[in-house]
């Protein structure tokens, strides 16, 4: 069974102690563990009833101070991770066995659309 959120918690601070015993990648006190998104099976839970990424891999997890915390770790649904808002008609889901994972559909577009270009540009 996948732990859950607040078990992989638990975990890091058992194995790995406080985040405020560590330093952020800025140089301020941390004060949280933050998960870096890295992890290919990364799960989603739940998070003060917010839909929340984490991965139970212990090692995609870095301490970071407040302000570096808010920034990255931007709860689910707002929007992508390039900005774009995830609004129902934005979220593109693909077919086949990784569907739990879902797209941001103005990525996706962005995405072909560049690489048209490209291709176009390779073969003048
Ligand atoms: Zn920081
Ligand atoms: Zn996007």
């Amino acid at each position: 069974m996948e732990p859950s959120y607040t078990a992989v918690h638990h975990r890091l601070r058992a194995q790995r102690g406080r985040a405020s015993d560590h330093v952020c990648e800025c140089g301020a006190p941390a004060k949280h563990w933050s998960y870096d998104r890295l992890d290919p099976n990364e799960l989603q839970g739940v998070k003060n009833g917010r839909p929340v990424r984490y991965s139970a891999d212990l090692d995609h997890y870095q301490p970071r101070c407040v302000s570096c915390n808010a920034r990255r770790d931007k709860p689910l649904g707002e929007t992508c991770p390039r900005g774009h808002p995830r609004t129902p008609e934005n979220i593109y889901h693909p077919p086949g066995k990784r569907s739990r994972q879902t797209q941001c559909r103005v990525c996706v577009r962005e995405d072909s659309l560049a690489a048209y270009h490209r291709r176009k540009r390779a073969t003048h």
